[in-house]
């Protein structure tokens, strides 16, 4: 049985993280944590989510005491970064699914974590790792003689554009053509723009509602048309990701993990 703390447990991950936490049979909620001000500090988090009292108070922030195996990390890029230097100091694994972090941001995390095990994965549902599995096969298959364009949508709330899974996808498709990714990315497309460019790997973004998370990966030609396309209904195919990932970390030696790992690919 692992200790797991919940940060950013009032979101909409935070929530159903919960969820995911109290359903499991190898790991038990020890702690949650909220940014200042949050007007979920102070409840209980099975009641934050409509469930029963599980006497684990949401605070402001975590405490050395909590006696925590993993931190899993839904929030903010700076938020993320504070929650491992906590981490760090006190020899905690860290689940992160934090999104929108830049390169000095992420090497920042990998310095602070460089001792710890970590799973970080810019989706955690099974079928968005298996896309990206596809995508990489696909893309080694056809080459660049078919156009590859990665169209994703989410609600209207989220913070980064385009979303971490896209990217994932574009850098699957990177290694699947054996190319550099930042030399082939094309992130917008305004005005006179010429013709698009042989290699390029488009995106589009759509943010609008409340939808959860779509992802549609295509590859044309003059002849045919490839879609990979994975659409989330429920948040709670990240939480029970992210918590089979948490208890995966258990054995494992100090380390930095993907999805693909948890999962065996
Ligand atoms: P959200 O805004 O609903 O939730 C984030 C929560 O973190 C908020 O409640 C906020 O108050 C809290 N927070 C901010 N700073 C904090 C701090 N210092 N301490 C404690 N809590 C703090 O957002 P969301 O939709 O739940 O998404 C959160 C993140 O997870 C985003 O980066 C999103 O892209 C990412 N995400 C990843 C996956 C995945 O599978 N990897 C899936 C969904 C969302």
């Amino acid at each position: 049985m692992s200790n797991i703390a919940i940060v950013g447990a009032g979101g909409r991950m935070g929530r159903m993280l919960i969820r995911a936490v109290m359903t499991s049979d190898h790991c038990t909620l020890v702690a949650a944590t909220e940014r200042e001000n949050s007007p979920s500090v102070g409840k209980d988090a099975g009641i934050l989510v409509g469930a029963t009292a599980l006497g684990v108070v949401v605070c402001e922030s975590l405490q050395a005491d909590d006696n925590i195996d993993t931190i899993i990390d839904f929030t903010a890029p700076a938020a993320t970064l504070q929650h491992a230097a906590f981490a760090a100091a006190h020899g905690i694994s860290m689940v992160i699914g934090t999104t929108g972090l830049d390169a000095a941001g992420l090497t920042q995390l990998r310095t602070i974590m460089a001792a710890q095990s970590v799973v970080m994965a810019p989706n955690f549902s099974v079928g968005v790792n298996l896309a990206l599995q596809l995508a990489e096969r696909t893309a080694a298959t056809l080459g660049e003689e078919y156009d590859t364009e990665i169209v994703e949508t989410h609600h209207r709330h989220k913070m980064d554009a385009p979303s971490g899974t896209a990217l994932a996808l574009g850098q699957a498709v990177a290694a699947g053509r054996d190319v550099d990714f930042s030399e082939r990315a094309v992130y917008a497309r305004h005005g006179l723009t010429g013709p698009r460019k042989p290699g390029d790997i488009g995106f589009a973004v759509m943010r609008a509602g409340s939808v959860v998370g779509d992802h549609a990966t295509y590859f044309v030609s003059d002849e045919e048309q490839i879609e990979i396309r994975h659409v989330a209904h429920d948040r709670m195919v990240f939480a029970k990701g992210a918590v089979r990932a948490a208890n995966w970390l258990v054995a494992k030696q100090p380390g930095w993990y993907t999805m693909a790992d948890v999962l065996g690919f």
